[in-house]
């Protein structure tokens, strides 16, 4: 079995559109901090599979972007072809913001078709977006993946309460990121978020601090802030994120 546990968890970082892949890749070993590598097109997967062998600490994730759904959906062959060698799935998802609201239909298709073939493979990881469609997202997941056919982290969920708690019936994780956590309710709404259900996330570099893009060892502000939320030691929880990440890393099929 590989070991990929560090010490801090980045569960949803795009590695691969940093100037400098390799560098920022380095710093998640340096610093101990477990990186999923998510991608936005299956284009970009035999580059982050490749490097995240070369790195103990990078996970890769094979990943279909909803916001690129309107120009890239047939790629959607080509992320099937990968899905073999993928543990971890994502970015896929939905997104009903104004920009993307065009392709709504098409996006419900192609996430469609991703978690019937999740569902079909078994044992997948998949980190999920949810923009302006918490509901339509928890809908398709319940129709095509149970949890019983596959894990789904909710990457960035900024769902009502009521979305929360059915996510939460529903045995979703929750990556949680410094956005989520200067959300009015915050602290009520990640409280109601059982513990073996937590994990960490930065989504750099779309995400900033002090107006410079996050890396994947910004998480650790997360992971203090995200303790002083729910009122819980810092260790406590980095170890409750650790434990977590870390039980989504071990498939029967991957180990030897
Ligand atoms: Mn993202």
């Amino acid at each position: 079995m590989r070991h990929l546990s560090g010490e801090f968890v980045d569960a949803h970082c795009h590695l691969d559109l940093y100037p400098d892949m390799e560098k920022v890749a380095a710093s998640c070993e340096t610093a101990q901090v477990a990186t999923l590598a998510v991608t936005t097109t299956p284009r970009a997967w035999p580059r982050n599979r490749d490097l995240a062998a070369k790195i103990q600490l990078v996970e890769p994730a094979l990943g279909l972007h909803p916001q690129l759904v309107a120009d890239h959906a047939s790629e959607l062959t080509l992320w099937e072809q990968y899905l073999p060698e993928a543990r971890f799935v994502g970015e896929v998802g939905l997104d009903a913001s104004p920009r993307y609201y065009r392709s709504f239909e098409q996006q419900k298709v192609v996430f469609g078709q991703v978690l019937l073939a999740c569902a079909e493979a078994g044992g997948k990881v998949l980190s999920i977006h949810s923009v302006r469609a918490a509901t339509a997202v928890l809908d398709m997941v319940e129709q095509y993946l149970p949890s019983s056919k596959g894990v789904v982290i909710l990457h960035w969920f900024t769902g009502t309460l009521a979305e929360v708690k059915r996510a939460i019936e529903l045995d979703c994780y929750f990556s949680i990121n410094r956005g989520m956590l200067q959300r009015p309710h915050a602290s009520r709404l990640l409280r109601m978020i059982p513990l073996d259900r937590l994990l960490t996330e930065t989504d750099g570099p779309f995400t900033h601090v002090n107006s410079r893009p996050c890396w994947p060892t910004d998480v650790v502000d997360t992971l203090v802030r995200l303790a002083s939320c729910l009122g819980r030691d810092q260790a406590f929880i980095s170890e409750v994120v650790q434990d977590n990440f870390g039980r989504l890393l071990v498939s029967p099929q991957r180990d030897s």
